[in-house]
C-alpha cells in the first residue's frame, strides 16, 4: 500500500513544526491536514488553525500544501504577516502552468472539485476564461479554438482522459497536462490492486479529505469499502463473513491512526501480538 502522509503534507507539517520551535504561536490559514485529531495534536505544539483571513495580522502564517488563492496571499502580506509557503510543489506547478498557458493564449479548463481550496487556488492564477469541471460534468458548448486542460492533483486519470476526449473534437488544438501527482496515482493504483484482492477495504482518513474520499470511491468499485477516521468506529460486525481485509489511507492520515486500525482488526480477530510501527503491517508501503 502507498499510504500515510504524502510528501506534500509531510513537508507542510515539518515546515510548521520548524517554525513553531521557539516561537509563541504560529497559525495555519486553514487546516494543515484534513484530520481533526491531528489538528488538535498540532495545537499542543502551538500551531493553530485560523480560517478567517481577517484575523491574521502581524503573525507567522503557514500556507498549507493545497495552496491558497493569489489574492489571499497578497492580503496576508499586506496584513503584515510573515508567510511560510508550504504549498506542495505539485500544486505550485499547476499555478505555473495555468499562468503560462494564459500568457500563451490558451484558456484553461480545470478538472476538479470547484469547492476544494486547491482548485480555488489554481483558478485564482488563471484569467477570466478559466472554467472548472467536476468529474462527469459536461463542458457544453466550447467556443475556443485552442484550449488547455489541467487537473486538481488528486483526481482520477481515467476521468481526466474522459474530459480530454469530450473536448478534443470541438477544438483545433488541445494541451492536456497530467497534473495528478505521482503520490496520488500510486496510492490509487495500489489501493485498487488491494481492493481487487480483498473482501472488505477500510479506508482510513479524514471524512473531508478529498483524496481519502476518492480512494473510498475507487475501492468500492471492487469490494465493500468503508471510510473511517479512527479505529473506534469499527464494531467488529463489519468483518463478519470477510476473510481478506485491506487497509488504505489518505495522504493526510497519520501513521498512528493506520496502526490503530490494523491492531483493532487483530484484536477483533483474537490476536494478542500487535504492531507498534507502520512497517510491521504486512505489505505496507509508505510513500517515499
Ligand atoms: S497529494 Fe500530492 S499534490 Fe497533494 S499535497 Fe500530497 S504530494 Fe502534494
Amino acid at each position: 500500500m502507498h499510504s500515510g502522509f504524502c510528501f506534500g503534507v509531510r513537508r507542510a507539517i515539518d515546515l510548521a513544526r520548524d517554525a513553531a520551535y521557539g516561537e509563541e504561536n504560529i497559525y495555519t490559514y486553514g487546516a494543515l491536514i484534513h484530520n481533526p485529531e491531528y489538528v488538535r495534536e498540532l495545537e499542543a505544539e502551538n500551531i493553530f488553525v485560523v480560517d478567517d483571513i481577517n484575523q491574521l495580522h502581524n503573525s507567522t502564517v503557514i500556507i498549507r500544501s493545497h495552496g491558497i488563492r493569489k489574492q489571499d496571499y497578497e492580503l496576508l502580506k499586506k496584513q503584515g504577516n510573515t508567510i511560510i509557503d508550504a504549498t506542495c510543489p505539485y500544486v505550485k506547478r499547476t499555478h505555473d502552468i495555468i499562468e503560462k498557458a494564459n500568457k500563451e493564449g490558451y484558456p484553461v479548463y480545470i478538472f476538479g472539485d470547484r469547492n476544494h481550496p486547491e482548485v480555488l487556488g489554481i483558478e485564482s492564477y488563471g484569467d477570466e476564461r478559466t472554467r472548472i469541471f467536476a468529474p462527469g460534468e459536461d463542458p457544453g458548448e466550447i467556443e475556443h479554438a485552442k484550449l488547455c486542460i489541467i487537473s486538481q492533483t488528486t483526481q482520477k486519470i481515467s476521468q481526466l482522459k474522459e474530459l480530454a476526449c469530450i473536448v478534443l473534437p470541438h477544438v483545433q488544438e488541445l494541451r492536456v497536462f497530467n497534473t495528478i501527482c505521482l503520490a496520488t496515482s500510486q496510492r490509487q493504483k495500489a489501493s485498487i490492486d488491494l481492493a481487487k484482492d480483498s473482501d472488505l477495504m477500510l479506508i482510513v482518513g479524514g471524512k473531508t479529505s478529498a483524496n481519502t474520499k476518492m480512494l473510498a470511491q475507487l475501492c468500492s468499485e471492487f469490494c465493500q469499502s468503508i471510510h473511517i477516521e479512527r479505529a473506534r468506529e469499527l464494531s467488529g460486525k463489519e468483518f463478519e463473513g470477510k476473510k481478506r481485509i485491506g487497509i488504505a489511507a489518505g495522504a493526510s492520515t497519520p501513521s498512528e491512526h493506520i496502526i490503530e486500525v490494523y491492531n483493532k482488526i487483530l484484536k477483533i480477530n483474537g490476536d494478542s501480538v500487535y504492531a507498534t510501527g507502520i512497517s510491521e503491517i504486512p505489505l505496507f508501503k509508505e510513500e517515499s
